[in-house]
C-alpha cells in the first residue's frame, strides 16, 4: 500500500506545503518582502504594517490550499509539540450574521492560547496560568493535513504572562543569537567585514523502530510507553550483522516513500535512509539547516513517522531503548557554525590564516565541552537515554571529545611549540606562524565517542532519540558562545600587549590545549579503564538521570546560560523541576505498566501452565502407581512395558523449578506493589527520583528477570504476550 502519487519529482512538491521565501516572494509586495528578509537575517524588528501584510498574505495562500484553521504551534517543556486551533473567521458586521475569513498581523503574531496544564515547573501558577505564545517568523508556517483538516501551523514560541520562558524554542533562539554575536567578534578580529552573522547548523540523524501493529497491539508496554519492558532473549538478535544497511523490505520501503512524502511537502530536506544495526531499526537524516529550523522539522519527522506508520499497521518507536539485547536508537546532532558568506567555520581552511580561524574556533568547542560538559551531559539526561548511554552501543555518559588522529597530532605540536614534518602532505611550515597546515582528517571515526569531529563539523551522538534537539543544541551553543568571548578576550588583550595579531592568536591557541587536554579522549569509550581514567581526569560523571539533572543548578555548569541571557536562575530551576517531574512520571508510569503486565498477563499465563504441568505429572505418578499394582503375571514378561523403574524426578524438578519462579513472580509483584504506593505517597521530586533509582528500577530488573525466565520455558500457545521474535522479526 503505497499512499504517495507515483511519478513525482521531489524538485516539484518539496515544500509546496510551506510559506516559504519563495512564495512570500511570489505573494508579498517588493518593498514588505525585503522588510521581511532584513528582520529574518539582520533581526530588524517587525512593525505593524508587514506584520498586517504578511498575515493577510498568508491566510489567502492558506485559504487557497483548503485551509480552515491555523494555530499557533510551539514546542512546551514536555518534548512534544502543542496546538490550539482557530478557524479564520470573524463576524462580518454588528449583526452577528455572516462571518468573513480575517487574519490581523497581531494574530499571526502573538496568541494566548491559555494553556496552563503544560508543565512549567512552579514558574507559572494556575490561577494566573495564562502563557503566550509568540511567533518565530524565521522558521517558516506550513500546512498539515491531517484527516479531513489542513490546518496552518505558525511555529512560536511559548512565554509566560511575566515573560519567562516555558518551552524549548526560545532558550534555543536566545543561543543562536549568542553564538552568532560571539562568532562575529572572532570574525572582526580576523578582519572580515562582509559577514553580518554566523548560524548554528544542524543537521539530526534520527534513528527508529517499526513493529507490526498485530504484535504491538497486544503489548501495554509498546502501546502506553512506547518501549518494551519484558521479553526474553530472541534466539537470534543482530549478532549476524545482517540487518545494517541491508536492503530495504517492500513493506518498510513503502512506508519511508509516504512518510518522506509528506517530509518533503512540510520542506524538510530528507536525504538519507537506510537500515540500522538492530532487527527492524531505521534511520533518516536531513540535510543540515539552521538550529531552530532543523528543531522544528526534527519534531515534524517525528511526528510524521508516527502517523504514518499507523497508515502502513506499523508503529514507530521512538524510545532510546526499545527492546533489550539489541542496540537502542539515538539523534545523532551533528552540529557547526557557518557565516552569511557561506564558510563553515569549522572547516579546516586552505590558507594559513583560514587554519588559524579554525583553530580558534576549534578550540571553543573543545573549551565548551571542557567546562560545560555536566550541562551539556544534564541537556540530554532521560529515563529513556539511561538504559542506552554507557551500555556498550552507545557513547558513555561522560562527555568527552574525540578529535581523530590528524588533529590530535597537530594540536600536540603547537602546545609543545614544535611543528614537525611528520607527514609531508599535512604537516607543512608554512613560514608566517609556524602553523601546521590542518586538512580534513582522514582518520577512522570513534563510533564510541559522545562528541566526534567529522572533518567539518561536530557530531553530538548522545543525544537521545525520542528528544527534542532545542535543549542540547542551544546548551551547545551556549557554552561555545562563551567560550569563542573568553578566547577573542585573550585576543585581544595579547594583541595589544605584543601587537602582533597572528602570535596572539597561537598564544591563546596554545593556553586553550593546555586547559582542554582533559576531554580529549581517542580511545574506546565504552571501556571500563576510560571510566577510571575519566574519574583520575575529575571529569563530570553522571550514571543516571537524577545525578545528571543536578548539572542544571550547578552554578559553574550554568553560568554560560545564565550569563549570555539565555535562561534566568528561575528558569533554569523551573527546568531542573520539570526534568526530574518527568522523569519521575515516566518511570512511574513505567512500573505501573509491568505490574499491570505482570498481574494480568504473565502471572495467569504461568499458573495456566503450572497447573498443566502439575497435572501431567500427577498423571505420571499415577499412572506408575496404577501399572505396579497391576500384577506381574498381568504386565507379561515384557520390561519395556513396565513403568516401576521410570524416573519421575527429572519432571518433578522442572515442576518445583517452574512453581519456584511463579512463587518468585508472585512476590515481585508484591514488592512492585509496595513500591508503587511508597512512589505514590512521596510527594518531593528529589526524594522520588531517589526512591526510583533505589528501590523502583532494581524491582523492575529483578521482576523482569523472572518473567522471562518464564516465558523461555512457558508452552508458546499459554503465553498471551508476543514475544521478541515475533516483534523483532515481523515479516
Ligand atoms: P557523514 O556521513 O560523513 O557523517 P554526512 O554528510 O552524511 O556526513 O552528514 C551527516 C549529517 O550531518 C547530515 O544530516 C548532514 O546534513 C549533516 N551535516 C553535514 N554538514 C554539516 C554542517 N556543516 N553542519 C551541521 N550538520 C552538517
Ligand atoms: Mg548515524
Amino acid at each position: 500500500m503505497s499512499l504517495t502519487p507515483v511519478n513525482v519529482r521531489i524538485s516539484e512538491i518539496f515544500g509546496n506545503c510551506t510559506f516559504n521565501l519563495n512564495v512570500m516572494k511570489e505573494k508579498l509586495p517588493k518593498q514588505v518582502f525585503k522588510r521581511f528578509l532584513d528582520i529574518i537575517e539582520k533581526g530588524r524588528k517587525l512593525d505593524a504594517e508587514t506584520a498586517d501584510a504578511i498575515a493577510h498574505a498568508m491566510k489567502e495562500w492558506a485559504l487557497s490550499k483548503g485551509v480552515t484553521h491555523y494555530t499557533h504551534w510551539f514546542q512546551p517543556m514536555t518534548g512534544l509539540t502543542a496546538e490550539k486551533h482557530d478557524a479564520f473567521i470573524q463576524f462580518d458586521s454588528d449583526d452577528h450574521i455572516s462571518v468573513i475569513e480575517r487574519f490581523s498581523g497581531s494574530q499571526l503574531i502573538q496568541s494566548e492560547p491559555d494553556a496552563s496544564s503544560f508543565p512549567s515547573g512552579g514558574m507559572r501558577s494556575t490561577f494566573e496560568a495564562r502563557g503566550y505564545t509568540a511567533w518565530d517568523p524565521t522558521s517558516p508556517a506550513f500546512i498539515i493535513e491531517r484527516g479531513r483538516g489542513s490546518i496552518l501551523c505558525i511555529p512560536s514560541a511559548f512565554i509566560s504572562y511575566h515573560g519567562g520562558v516555558l518551552d524549548m524554542k526560545t532558550p534555543l533562539l536566545r543561543s543562536m543569537e549568542a553564538v552568532s554575536k560571539a562568532a562575529l567578534r572572532v570574525l572582526k578580529l580576523f578582519g572580515n567585514k562582509s559577514v553580518y552573522r554566523v548560524k548554528s547548523s544542524v543537521g539530526a540523524e534520527q534513528e527508529y523502530f517499526l513493529v507490526d501493529h498485530r504484535h504491538a497491539d497486544k503489548r501495554l508496554d509498546i502501546k502506553i510507553c512506547g518501549r518494551t519492558l519484558l521479553g526474553a532473549r530472541p534466539v537470534k538478535g543482530q549478532e549476524m550483522e545482517d540487518h545494517y544497511f541491508a536492503s530495504i523490505k517492500d513493506r518498510v520501503l513503502d512506508f519511508m516513500q509516504d512518510f518522506e512524502f509528506e517530509l518533503l511537502k512540510l520542506g524538510v530536506p530528507c536525504k538519507t535512509r537506510h537500515n540500522e544495526v538492530a532487527p527492524h531499526q531505521f534511520e533518516i537524516a536531513p540535510i543540515y539547516e539552521e538550529a531552530n529550523i532543523a528543531a522544528d522539522h526534527n519534531q515534524l519527522v517525528m511526528e510524521t513517522m508516527k502517523r504514518i506508520a499507523k497508515k502502513h499497521d506499523f508503529y514507530a518507536l521512538l524510545a532510546e531503548k526499545p527492546f533489550a539485547y539489541v542496540n537502542g536508537s539515538g539523534k545523532h546532532c551533528n552540529w557547526s557554525l557557518i557565516d552569511t558568506d557561506g564558510n563553515n567555520l569549522l572547516d579546516p581552511g586552505q590558507t594559513p590564516e583560514e587554519n588559524l580561524q579554525f583553530l580558534v574556533f576549534l578550540m571553543a568547542s573543545l573549551m565548551a565541552v571542557e567546562k560545560h560538559g555536566g550541562l551539556l551531559r544534564a541537556a540530554i539526561a532521560s529515563a529513556g537515554n539511561d538504559h542506552r548511554l554507557g551500555a556498550n552501543e552507545a557513547p558513555p555518559a561522560i562527555m568527552s571529545v574525540f578529535l581523530g588522529e590528524m588533529l590530535s597530532q597537530i594540536l600536540d605540536q603547537i602546545e609543545s611549540g614544535k611543528v614537525k614534518d611528520a607527514r609531508e602532505k599535512s604537516f607543512l611550515d608554512m613560514g608566517i606562524s609556524k602553523l601546521p597546515k590542518v586538512s580534513k582528517d582522514q582518520t577512522d571515526r570513534n563510533r564510541t565517542s559522545p562528541f566526534a569531529f567529522t572533518g567539518n563539523k561536530f557530531e553530538f551522538r548522545a543525544v537521545g532519540s525520542s528528544s527534542s534537539i532545542s535543549i542540547p543544541v542551544a546548551v551547545l551553543n551556549a557554552a561555545a558562545a562563551e567560550s569563542i568571548h573568553e578566547l577573542a578576550d585573550q585576543i585581544e588583550i595579547l594583541t595589544k600587549k605584543t601587537k602582533n595579531f597572528e602570535s596572539a592568536v597561537i598564544e591563546t591557541v596554545k593556553k586553550a590545549i593546555e586547559k582542554t587536554k582533559k576531554v580529549r579522549f581517542e580511545g574506546n569509550n565504552y571501556s571500563e579503564q576510560w571510566l577510571k581514567e575519566a574519574k583520575s581526569r575529575s571529569l563530570p560523571i553522571a550514571k543516571n538521570t537524577p545525578e545528571a539533572l543536578k548539572f542544571w543548578i550547578d552554578k559553574k555548569q550554568n553560568s554560560c546560560l545564565i550569563n549570555l541571557g539565555i535562561l534566568n536562575e528561575e528558569e533554569i530551576e523551573s527546568r531542573y523541576h520539570i526534568c526530574f517531574e518527568q522523569y519521575n512520571k515516566t518511570i512511574e508510569i513505567e512500573l505501573a505498566t509491568m505490574l499491570k503486565m505482570l498481574s494480568r498477563q504473565v502471572l495467569p499465563s504461568a499458573y495456566i501452565y503450572q497447573k498443566e504441568i502439575a497435572s501431567s505429572v500427577e498423571a505420571a505418578l499415577q499412572l506408575r502407581e496404577a501399572l505396579n499394582d497391576i500384577s506381574p503375571a498381568a504386565a507379561g514378561t515384557d520390561k519395556s512395558s513396565s513403568l516401576e523403574d521410570l524416573d519421575i524426578m527429572p519432571q518433578v524438578k522442572f515442576f518445583k523449578e517452574y512453581a519456584g519462579a511463579v512463587s518468585k513472580l508472585q512476590i515481585a509483584i508484591e514488592h512492585l506493589r509496595e513500591v508503587k504506593s511508597e512512589l505514590a505517597a512521596e510527594e518531593d521530586l528529589i526524594k522520588k527520583a531517589d526512591i526510583i533509582v533505589k528501590k523502583a528500577l532494581p524491582a523492575m530488573q529483578s521482576a523482569r528477570a523472572t518473567a522471562d525466565f518464564l516465558e523461555t520455558v512457558t508452552d508458546r500457545e499459554c503465553w498471551s504476550l508476543p514475544t521478541y521474535s515475533e516483534l523483532l522479526f515481523w515479516d
